[in-house]
């Protein structure tokens, strides 16, 4: 697969046309809305003498998040009672084919009262979570120990954070601050995501 082609991969859902500009050939089918969609993660090809539109499967191997799966997450928005992430890698599976929209909600952080996600996540953090299941959007849950933040930057001056006697630390300012660490933490470089 040539470089070039990887920005037009699609995902299964994903929108290529309605049905007036091309029918659906193989691997693409028509919604009842009447849009044409992707079966398949792959590239799709335009055929303009028969005004089909078919999706050619990635022969390198890459994935895509499934339910069970542990993930590594960026959180990219905060609200009281769920944030958003952008799944960017699965543990033991090959690189995936793009960023993973994510919801992590309140009620899936811990088996004990939470009172807001503020004080278990922030955006820029990058978290370790288990895929709980993928409609409309992946949801993610990070109860038990093994799950958390394993990557935080300080709010104020964006040096990362340590663990200090659990609690994360800012070593440049020296304020505190409240996350759900995992018990991995730092497991994960900010070049890596
Ligand atoms: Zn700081």
């Amino acid at each position: 697969m040539e470089k070039s082609e990887e920005s037009s991969l699609v995902m299964p859902g994903e929108s290529l046309c309605v049905i007036e500009e091309f029918e659906p050939g193989p691997g693409a089918y028509e919604g009842s809305d009447g849009k044409v969609y992707s079966q398949v993660v792959g590239v799709p090809v335009y055929d303009l003498d028969e005004r089909i539109v078919k999706v050619e499967k990635l022969s390198k191997k890459l994935s895509i998040p499934e339910i069970g799966d542990v993930v590594l997450a960026r959180v990219i928005d905060v609200k009281s009672i769920y944030a958003a992430v952008k799944i960017f890698e699965v543990e033991g599976k090959p690189p995936l084919t793009g960023l993973f929209s994510g919801i992590l909600h309140i009620s899936q952080v811990s088996t004990s009262f939470v009172r807001t996600l503020y004080d278990v996540v922030r955006i820029g953090d990058i978290i370790r979570a288990q895929v709980l299941n993928r409609a409309p959007l992946y949801q993610i849950s990070i109860r038990g120990r093994e799950f958390g933040v394993v990557y935080a930057l300080c709010s104020e001056c964006l040096t990362p954070l340590v663990l200090r006697s659990l609690q994360l630390f800012c070593p440049k300012c020296r304020r505190v601050e409240k996350r759900k660490v995992a018990f991995s933490y730092y497991m994960v470089r900010r070049s890596s995501a």
